[in-house]
């Protein structure tokens, strides 16, 4: 199972569109359902109806920018239980991103149905409103509903095409090319004769592309304490690393980890493989949205979330491979899903304050508030110290670079050195010795 999973995953990378709108296509078998899934169109007529019928609890903005004539823009809503609290410290921030693969449509259609939920327009089975209200007042929420707006009407238009993946954008290990061979996963050794790394398609440099430069912008500006990266094709609940086999070390780790494996028993019924990213799919990823979150940002819950693949279904059948195609599974799907992201809501702002008491005790501090918590524990937060951590992080790789060529330009240096020197020292002692019988 584990392997056909894997399998299934590397060819959908390969087959469909993971893109922001540049270049080669594709076909779909099943065509999308119309009854089910709003156009990109509708979908935002649909976002922005909803914000404008609660402006006491959502707001939204949309912004725009572009790259050598390539546009983009994101549409951001916002959700504080009043006015006065998007502006609150205190409150515990979550950033969410939907659809930043143009493929999933049926991550979109959670970020809407977890909207209705949360202005309580749409109620959610075996969810008390009381407690949910209490939930929310204590957090600041930030939807990106459609990340990906661009390789959404691609797909939506019939092409798959296949571009820059904006999972990939990211300068977080930027752009390496990995080789994948062999491993072993769920005791299975696999071997990918169908990856093929020089397929993957990072964009020219670090944050080339709009939508990237967008989500930094947001996620730099608002610190979240959670974000989401909310994808399909798989059923699964990840954390960094995506560029390594393995999970962070400490206290952190420790807890996104607990996070992780109460979502997967209360809401995925134990099938969501649960770890890092690049220890659980089986092929690491490069310039990773999450990664960049955890490391660079200091985001000190980060997650990718994979809320739904169909196996069975053929690897070039895009749209049935990464969205739900009947009522019953939509539904079952959404449902599932906006019940772990309440749960996630109502634990992480505990979690945290249990780690800050944990530290707080260890070290005979008391800290005041998460945000303090926070900057003594990660030392650096990204409101301050981001950009130069990343110049600092891409410097820190040239330097690398340039002193293992210095390191092995002067073990040559030394080796040539030396081997003169015993060369001389045996012309020169020579004569001595053979001078001794005389
Ligand atoms: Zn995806």
């Amino acid at each position: 199972m584990g392997y056909f999973l894997v399998f299934i995953l590397i060819w959908v990378s390969l087959l469909c569109s993971v893109v922001n709108g540049r270049n080669l296509s594709r076909s779909s078998f099943t065509p999308i359902n119309r009854d089910l899934y709003r156009s990109g169109e509708v979908f935002m007529e649909d976002i922005k109806a909803l914000v404008g019928r609660h402006p006491d609890r959502l707001t939204m903005e949309t912004i725009k920018t572009q790259n050598k004539g390539y546009y983009a823009e994101i549409l951001v809503v916002t959700y504080g239980s009043s006015a006065k609290a998007i502006y609150d410290k205190s409150k515990f921030r979550v950033l969410l991103s939907f659809g930043q693969h143009g493929r999933e449509l049926i991550t979109s259609e959670l970020a809407l149905r977890l909207l209705s939920i949360i202005s309580g327009e749409h109620s959610m089975p075996n969810m008390d409103p009381i407690s949910l209200n209490s939930t929310l007042s204590k957090l600041v929420l930030k939807v990106v509903p459609m990340e990906n707006r661009n390789g959404r009407k691609l797909v939506e238009d019939g092409d798959h095409w296949r571009g820059v993946d904006l999972n990939r954008n990211w300068s977080v290990d930027w752009g390496k090319k990995e080789k994948v061979s062999s491993y072993l996963h769920s005791n299975f050794f696999v071997t990918h004769l169908d990856y093929d790394p020089y397929e993957e398609n990072p964009g020219v440099a670090p944050f080339s592309e709009p939508e990237t430069q967008i989500m930094r912008k947001v996620s730099g500006a608002f610190n979240p304490h959670l974000w989401v990266n909310v994808h399909s094709g798989m059923e699964a609940l990840f954390m960094p690393y995506d560029h390594k086999n393995r999970t962070p070390d400490g206290l952190l780790s420790d807890t996104m980890k607990f996070i992780l494996k109460d979502v997967n028993r209360l809401h995925c019924k134990g099938r969501c493989l649960v770890g890092s990213g690049g220890g659980s799919v089986g092929y690491l990823a490069h310039g990773t949205a999450t990664d960049y979150m955890y490391d660079v940002n200091k985001v000190p819950m980060s997650f990718t979330f994979e809320i739904y693949g169909d196996k069975e279904a053929s690897t070039k059948d895009c749209f049935k491979m990464f969205n739900p195609i009947d009522l019953k599974t939509y539904n079952r799907v959404l449902n599932d899903w906006c019940g772990a992201f309440v749960t996630i809501f109502e634990m992480g702002p505990r979690r945290l304050e249990a780690m800050k008491s944990s530290n707080g005790s260890a070290d005979g501090n008391k800290l005041i508030s998460i945000d303090e918590y926070l900057e003594g524990y990660l030392m650096e937060r990204s409101s301050r110290y981001g950009k130069r951590v990343e110049v600092l992080e891409l410097g820190m790789q040239e330097i690398r670079t340039y002193f293992r060529l210095f390191l092995l330009s002067s073990v040559l240096l030394m080796f040539m050195f030396c081997s003169r020197i015993s060369k001389s020292k045996y012309t020169a002692i020579r004569p001595i010795v053979s001078a001794v019988p005389l």
